[in-house]
C-alpha cells in the first residue's frame, strides 16, 4: 500500500475551518468529512525543525537531537545551525528503504544535507543559499528543474521588505512547487510520497493581520497558500483512490496572533535569578531593543549598567549571553522567540541544559 503524506507547515484550524466553510478548501474538507482528524500537540519547543524531525522519526527532540534552529557550542562559544547530520534517529524513508520501499521526499524542514535514500529527495528549510547537497540524486533534480522551469526551496523574507514584493515571491514559489508536485507524483509509483508546503507558515508570519481584513489587498495571501496545499491533497487523493493508498495531512505546529510580549530575562531578574553585567557598549544595537521592550525598572538598570564597556556586539545569542554576570546568575534566557530557560552550571561558561552537539 502506498502512503501519501502532505505536510502543511504551521497549519491551524483557525484558518482551515472558515476556509472550509467558505468552500475554499474542497479536498481538505472532504478529508475532514470522510476521514478522521484532530488537534494534536506539537513538540517542545514547537519549532519547525524540531517538530518535523519528530514527525519523520517518531522520536522526541531529546532523542532525535534537533532541539532548536541554533545550537551553542560550549567549547568554542559559538552558535551553529542544526542540520540533518545532527539527527540521531533514522527517518521513515530510511526505514522504508531498508525493506526495499521507494520514497519521494520533498521540502521537509531540516533534511539538508539530503540522505542517499532509495528514491528521490529535495531538502527544505535549512538549505543554504549555495544549494549544494540539496537533492538526491542530483542528476534527477537537474532534469526535473529543467523540465518544470526552475525550483525555489524557500522564500527569503527580509524584515523590511514590502508586502507587495513578498506576495509576489509567495506566488512564484507556489507556482514552481505545484509543478514539482505534479511532476514527481506522476514520475513513478512511490511507496512513500512525503511532500511539505511551507508557504503557509511564511505567509502567516507576514500576513496574519491582513488575513480577511477588509480593504486589504493582501487579505487572500494566507488563503492562497492553504489552497496550494489543498490542490495537492486533491491530487494525492485521486492517486490513492486510483492506485490504492492512504493520504495523510500533517503539520508541525499551529499559529496565532502575537498580542503581547513577555520578557523572560526581566522576570528572572525580578526574581533575583539573573543579574546583568556591564560589558555592553554604549552604542550597542541592543539598546534600542531594550528601550522598547524591557520593563521600566529593568530598563533603567540595564541602560545604566550594561552599556559601559568597549566590547562589540554582533547580535548572536552566544554574544547576547555576555549580558550576564555569571557569578550572580543561576538561571538565564537568551532566546528571542522561544521561552527557554537555561541553568548556569559553571562559572563564566553557560551550558545549555539540554542535548548538545558540536
Ligand atoms: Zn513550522
Amino acid at each position: 500500500m502506498k502512503l501519501y503524506v502532505i505536510g502543511i507547515d504551521g497549519a491551524t484550524y483557525r484558518i482551515i475551518r472558515p476556509l472550509v466553510e467558505a468552500g475554499k478548501l474542497p479536498n481538505i474538507a472532504r478529508m475532514l468529512h470522510e476521514g478522521c482528524s484532530g488537534r494534536l500537540a506539537s513538540t517542545v519547543p514547537p519549532l519547525s525543525p524540531v517538530a518535523w524531525t519528530t514527525i519523520t522519526t517518531g522520536a522526541t527532540p531529546a532523542v532525535h537531537g534537533i532541539i532548536d534552529f541554533l545550537g551553542y557550542n560550549k567549547t568554542t562559544g559559538k552558535n551553529y545551525l542544526f542540520d540533518s547530520t545532527h539527527r540521531q534517529v533514522d527517518p521513515v524513508w530510511t526505514l522504508a528503504g531498508k525493506v526495499g520501499k521507494r520514497s519521494c521526499v520533498v521540502n521537509v524542514p531540516l533534511t539538508y544535507p539530503v540522505d542517499e535514500l532509495n528514491g528521490f529527495m529535495i531538502s527544505g528549510l535549512g538549505t543554504p543559499p549555495t544549494n549544494e547537497g540539496l537533492a538526491y540524486p542530483l542528476e534527477e533534480f537537474k532534469k526535473m528543474k529543467h523540465s518544470i522551469g526552475g525550483y525555489h526551496v524557500d522564500i527569503d523574507i527580509q524584515e523590511n521588505q514590502k508586502y507587495e514584493k513578498v506576495a509576489v515571491l509567495f506566488r512564484k514559489v507556489m507556482e514552481k512547487r505545484q509543478k514539482c508536485f505534479d511532476f514527481l507524483l506522476d514520475k513513478e509509483p512511490w511507496d512513500l510520497f512525503f511532500f511539505v508546503f511551507t508557504n503557509t507558515d511564511r505567509a502567516q508570519h507576514v500576513y496574519w493581520r491582513e488575513h480577511d481584513a477588509e480593504n486589504s489587498p493582501f487579505a487572500d495571501v494566507i488563503a492562497e497558500c492553504y489552497q496550494e496545499a489543498d490542490r495537492a491533497v486533491g491530487k494525492a487523493m485521486a492517486k490513492a483512490e486510483a492506485e490504492g493508498g492512504v493520504v495523510m495531512i500533517v503539520s508541525d505546529h499551529g499559529f496565532g496572533p502575537l498580542k503581547n510580549r513577555f520578557s523572560l530575562s526581566s522576570w528572572l531578574h525580578s526574581k533575583g535569578m539573573l543579574t546583568p553585567n556591564s560589558i555592553m557598549e554604549r552604542d550597542n544595537p541592543l539598546k534600542g531593543v531594550i528601550k522598547k521592550h524591557v520593563p521600566t525598572r529593568l530598563k533603567k538598570f540595564l541602560i545604566r549598567t550594561v552599556f559601559k564597556s568597549r566590547q562589540k556586539f554582533s547580535g548572536s545569542s552566544a554574544e547576547l549571553i555576555r549580558w550576564i554576570d555569571w557569578e550572580k546568575t543561576k538561571i538565564y534566557s537568551h532566546k528571542k522567540l522561544i521561552p527557554y530557560i537555561f541553568l548556569s552550571m559553571m562559572r563564566h561558561l553557560p551550558i545549555q541544559h539540554n542535548v548538545q552537539r558540536s
